[in-house]
């Protein structure tokens, strides 16, 4: 099978103990896999009952582990995982042991990637000044036995093109941005048609005058109305919302500087790892129009950062985009609802986002 993941991932190595924000404590519900529930069945007592005291199933009849004040139980004083450390690999669940990496199957293929919700993905997401590159290599492992969709190498072409417009440097990264749009809106025109274009032009759509307060202040209450599963995450939104009209747009991008490019980063990473998501659910559309807003909310979350504190290190940045994604990316709850306010939030209308992105201000 032929695998593609990001140049970073193979450097991935989880922190372990170093690691300051552990997904151990994210309060996330982790489900074991039949397989892993079998191994800890068959262990001895008492330490048999000690595992399986500590999961439970839910409504749906998964087994989910109870974390306690959003800790896993597993985890030991040191940030270490408790079953690695007593039966190794077989200890782990599939989710723990795959998490933070991600996987999409295609047919014949797989891609794979990190998620920015763990600080050192982030920390290789982001760190790198050169434009991030994609490695391709076979592996022994089965074949998806399914027909290619129709539209999937119409899509991997689209992609391509994607990146190469995210990745044109010379561009201000919201040029680079209103072009993907006006690319990704010719492209749902053609799927809503039912037709395989061999060339696709850029949208003509006229862009909507929009201010950037207006726009962002839109952004951040979508956020506000998501579920928030950590309350770090409620006073971040809080403190931003009220230092919304005073951030420096100007100051922020000066201080930033070259490091520009890892909004770019962020936004080739969400396009890789959602837009080919698009073969099922035929909304390519969507997935650019979801990776403005979330690179602007970023964007936002960083500039409120670097006014407080008049810097912002590689560390914060990391911080604020592992915050973020956890938040969002990792509930498909929070992720239909911004999907949802695209389509019904005025202020985020792609004409709206065309108009703010490509304006003079
Ligand atoms: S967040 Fe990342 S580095 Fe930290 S413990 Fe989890 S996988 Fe490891």
């Amino acid at each position: 099978m032929e695998l593609t993941a990001p140049c970073y991932y193979q450097k991935f190595q989880c922190l372990a103990g170093a690691c300051r924000h552990s997904c151990c404590r994210e309060g996330w519900q982790i489900v074991v896999d039949e397989k892993t529930m079998d191994f800890y069945r068959s262990l001895p007592a008492p330490r048999r009952e000690a595992i399986l005291g500590c999961i439970a199933q839910d409504g749906e009849g998964d087994w989910v582990i109870q974390s306690r004040e959003g800790v896993c139980p597993f985890l030991t004083a040191e940030g270490l995982c408790q079953l690695v450390i007593s039966y190794g690999d077989q200890g782990l669940g599939e989710i723990c042991a795959l998490h933070p990496r991600y996987r999409e199957w295609f047919p014949g293929r797989m891609e794979i990637g990190v998620g920015l919700c763990c600080e050192e993905a982030a920390r290789l997401i982001l760190s790198d000044p050169a434009p991030c590159e994609f490695e391709t290599w076979i592996t022994d492992s089965e074949e998806e036995d399914e027909e290619p969709a129709p539209l999937y190498p119409l899509l991997v072409e689209v992609r391509e093109v994607l990146f190469a417009l995210l990745q044109e440097r010379e561009q201000p990264l919201r040029l680079r941005l209103a072009r993907c749009l006006r690319l990704a809106l010719s492209l749902q025109e053609a799927v809503n048609r039912g037709e395989d274009p061999e060339e696709l032009a850029f949208s003509r759509l006229p862009g909507e005058q929009r201010s950037w307060q207006q726009v962002l202040a839109a952004i951040l209450r979508v956020h506000q109305e998501m579920e928030h599963l950590n309350p770090e995450w409620t006073a971040v939104l809080e403190d931003l919302d009220s230092h919304l009209e005073e951030l420096d747009w100007t100051g922020f991008e000066r201080a930033l500087g070259q490091r520009s490019y890892e909004y770019e980063h962020l936004a080739v990473y969400l396009i890789f790892r959602y837009f080919l998501k698009a073969v099922y659910d035929k909304k390519p559309l969507e997935k650019v129009w979801q990776t403005v807003v979330m690179v602007l909310m970023m964007a936002t979350l960083a500039a409120r950062r670097w006014g407080e504190k008049n810097d912002l290190t590689l560390l914060d940045q990391i911080e604020v985009v592992r915050l973020y994604s956890s938040e969002t990316e990792y509930s498909d709850e929070n992720m239909q609802l911004l999907a949802e306010a695209l389509l019904f939030e005025p202020e985020l209308s792609a004409a709206g986002l065309l108009g703010l992105l490509e304006g003079s201000d």
